[in-house]
C-alpha cells in the first residue's frame, strides 16, 4: 500500500519512519508513506495557502488551489482521497479493515477553520472523523489512520502479534491479559492460564471476551460478526 499525506506541517510526521510497527512495515516495504507540503503548491509569492472566509466569520480557510494541485501531484488511477474532518464518518475497525485493502490512500489534513468546501464536494472520496471533538489539524487523525491501517496489512504483524484476537476485530473486546510475575502485590492471575490445557484456555478466552464486552461496551454486542 502507498499512503500520501498532504499537510502544511510535514515535520509532524518525521518520527513516523522510525516508530515501532510502522517503521518496521516501511523498512520491509509493506507500506510506502510519503509526505507532501501543500504550501509548496502555493502560487503566491509569500506562499500563502489560506484566506478569509467569504460571508465573514472567524479564522482562515485553506484555499482550494494549492490543495487541488497537491492532490493532482500524487493522484493515480488507484487513489482514494480521504479528508480528515470532524464532519466525517466516525472511524471504526470496519472502516479500517476496508481501507486496508486499498492500493493508494491520499490523506488530506486540514488546518485553521478547515478547507474550501469545493475540494470536499468535488475531489474528496471520503471524509473520516476520529471522534466527535475538534482538533487543531488533520495531522493527528492522519497518524491514527496510518497506525491502525498499517498494523493489519499482510505480513506486518508476526503470528505472535496477531490482531485477530484484538478488541474490535471480530466485534468483541479482547479477553484480559496477564504476564509475569504470577503474583503481584498479592494479586494472582487466573489459575486456568497456568494449567497448560490449551482447549480450556481457548474456551476461557472466548467466554472472557464476551464477559468483558458485556461489562465495558454492551453496545457492541448487537454488532458481533
Ligand atoms: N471548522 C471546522 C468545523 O467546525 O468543522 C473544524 C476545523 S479544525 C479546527 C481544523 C482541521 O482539523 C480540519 O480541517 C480537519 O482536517 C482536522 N480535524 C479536526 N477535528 C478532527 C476530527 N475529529 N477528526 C478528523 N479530523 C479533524
Amino acid at each position: 500500500m502507498i499512503i500520501d499525506i498532504l499537510t502544511l506541517f510535514p515535520e509532524f510526521f518525521d518520527n513516523l519512519y522510525n516508530y515501532s510497527i510502522i517503521g518496521r512495515a516501511i523498512d520491509n516495504n509493506r507500506v510506502e508513506i510519503n509526505c507532501t507540503n501543500i504550501r509548496d503548491f502555493s502560487k503566491d509569492k509569500h506562499k500563502k495557502v489560506d484566506d478569509y472566509p467569504f460571508g465573514g466569520g472567524p479564522g482562515m480557510v485553506m484555499m482550494p488551489g494549492p490543495i487541488y494541485d497537491s492532490i493532482n501531484h500524487v493522484r493515480t488511477e488507484d487513489s482514494k482521497v480521504i479528508y480528515l474532518s470532524p464532519q466525517g464518518k466516525a472511524l471504526n475497525q470496519d472502516i479500517v479493515n476496508s481501507l486496508s485493502k486499498e492500493k493508494h490512500l491520499i490523506l488530506l489534513c486540514g488546518h485553521y477553520e478547515g478547507i474550501d468546501n469545493r475540494i470536499i464536494d468535488n475531489y474528496v472520496d471520503m471524509e473520516i472523523s476520529i471522534g466527535d471533538y475538534v482538533l487543531t489539524g488533520g495531522e493527528i487523525p492522519a497518524l491514527v489512520l496510518i497506525d491502525c491501517i498499517t498494523r493489519i496489512l499482510p505480513d506486518v504483524l508476526s503470528r505472535e502479534e496477531s490482531f485477530m484476537d484484538e478488541s474490535h476485530y471480530n466485534g468483541l473486546l479482547e479477553y484480559p491479559q496477564y504476564t509475569r510475575p504470577r503474583e503481584f502485590n498479592g494479586y494472582t492471575v487466573p489459575e486456568i492460564l497456568l494449567s497448560g490445557d490449551h482447549e480450556k484456555i481457548a474456551d476461557w478466552k472466548r467466554k472472557e471476551s464476551v464477559r468483558v464486552t458485556l461489562e465495558k461496551r454492551p453496545d457492541l454486542m448487537n454488532h458481533e460478526k
